[in-house]
């Protein structure tokens, strides 16, 4: 019978038949979603597990149904079933709409944006050793520059606001600037970094490193690597040390450490072996995120979640696009919005579900069997529709 997934005591209870909301998305999302979903199907149905999916709007199909972009039916329906997945959303460009995705997080507070970055065998990649690469990105999802908190130049808001600095601050800013407020907070940054250790400790992780400009950015970066130290003490202390508490010899225990953002986007290229769990603020989140993306297959097989882990709401989204010149044409890669699905399966605790569709992932890539994108990157590939490619998984299952 189908039922909602609940929470209790802070832990996700799931039925045997969870009810899932998604959304198909705009563009390209008429053909990854149902892509992904027969091989999310297949794997649960493997297991003997089954999801009852249920649609909702937003986006262009929402608009062109009911007027309005983000119906409230939708959000409530999130808001209710806890967890839910989504395809790509055509941003409305003018009109002062801002970015749906973003709307959805703000709304639910979904304040962790997750985002694993690891290789599957066979995947083209511009680097030598891509198995290298395993990471797991917590990027704050809240604040920093994405708060929205910015004046144009010219208008009467920069000029009060930079009269204000003046007055109050002593700050001398050139009268033609625009300018943008970058909040980090205390509570933001501990809650980042308090999901990011009990995801390393719930996983084996060895190390969580605190990803950070604080060089230059000393009361927001700064603080938020103080925080994220501070925190290690004076809660994970039994499972996790912060690297100036141990002299980097954690013994069994999960390194706390921190490295500033631009010698990271270095060595995550150099020394990938060293980043296990990154723990970031917003904008170095969004920068790293897609420069590792790239080093194990890019865009169309990135994927990525965005969860608020005390309330329990979770929302799992292919991070590319819309990709509308390739809208409705049965060929894109549909790996992003399925490795969504393989990341909301371990978050609902369905590991053996979320292995099996990786392993059939790799075979399947292995066995040199692509979309476009891979294609025209490896020698001897077999190029096939996006809904092949989906059917070649679920046979490898
Ligand atoms: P995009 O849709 O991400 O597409 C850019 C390029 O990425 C495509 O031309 C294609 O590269 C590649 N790509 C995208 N999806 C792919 C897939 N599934 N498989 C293989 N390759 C894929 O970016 P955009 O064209 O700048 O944005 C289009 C619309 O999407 C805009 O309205 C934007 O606001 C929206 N958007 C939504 C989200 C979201 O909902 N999360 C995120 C970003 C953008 P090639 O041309 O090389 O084949």
């Amino acid at each position: 019978m189908a039922e909602k997934i609940t929470l209790k005591d802070g832990v996700l209870v799931v039925p045997e038949e969870p009810i899932i909301p998604f959304i198909e998305g705009d563009g390209t999302g008429v053909d990854i979603w149902p892509a992904a979903r027969s091989v999310l199907d297949a794997a649960a149905a493997k297991r003997g597990r089954k999801i009852a999916w249920i649609e909702v709007l937003a986006g262009q199909k929402a608009f062109d149904e009911t007027g309005n972009w983000l119906p409230e039916e939708t959000v409530d329906s999130f808001r209710e079933h806890l967890i839910g997945i989504k395809g790509p959303l055509t941003t409305p460009i003018g009109g002062g709409m801002r970015s749906l995705n973003v709307a959805l997080r703000q709304i639910l507070d979904l304040y962790v944006c997750l985002r694993p970055i690891r290789w599957f065998e066979g995947v083209p990649s511009p680097v030598k050793h891509p198995e290298k690469v395993d990471m797991v990105i917590f990027r704050e999802n809240t604040e920093d520059i994405y708060a929205g908190l910015e004046v144009e130049a010219f208008t009467p808001e920069a000029k009060v606001l930079i009269e204000l600095l003046h007055e109050q601050m002593g700050w001398t800013i050139r009268p033609d600037s625009g300018v943008g407020i970058k909040p980090i907070s205390e509570t933001g940054s501990k809650r980042l970094v308090r999901a990011a250790l009990e995801y390393a400790v719930r996983n084996g992780r060895k190390s969580v490193t605190l990803v950070h400009k604080g060089n230059i950015q000393k009361y927001t970066e700064g603080a938020f690597r103080n925080w994220g130290y501070e925190l290690t003490r004076d809660e994970f202390s039994d499972v996790a040390v912060g690297w100036d508490d141990c002299g980097g010899e954690p013994g069994d225990k999960v390194l706390v450490k921190d490295a500033i953002a631009d010698i990271t986007l270095q060595q995550v290229l150099t020394r990938p072996d060293e980043f296990d769990v990154i723990a970031t603020t917003n904008l170095n989140g969004d920068y790293l995120s897609d420069a590792l993306a790239a080093q194990v297959g890019g865009i169309g097989i990135a994927p990525g979640g965005n969860i608020n882990y005390v309330t329990g709401h979770g929302i799992f989204e292919a991070t590319h696009g819309t990709a509308p010149k390739y809208a409705g044409q049965d060929k894109v890669n549909p790996g992003s919005v399925l490795l969504s699905g393989v990341m909301m399966f371990e978050h609902l605790g369905w590991q053996d579900s979320a292995d099996d569709i990786a392993r059939a992932l790799e075979a399947t890539i292995s066995d040199k069997i692509v979309t476009y994108d891979f294609a025209r990157l490896m020698d001897g590939a077999t190029e096939v529709r996006c809904s092949e490619f989906a059917q070649a998984i679920v046979d490898r299952l």
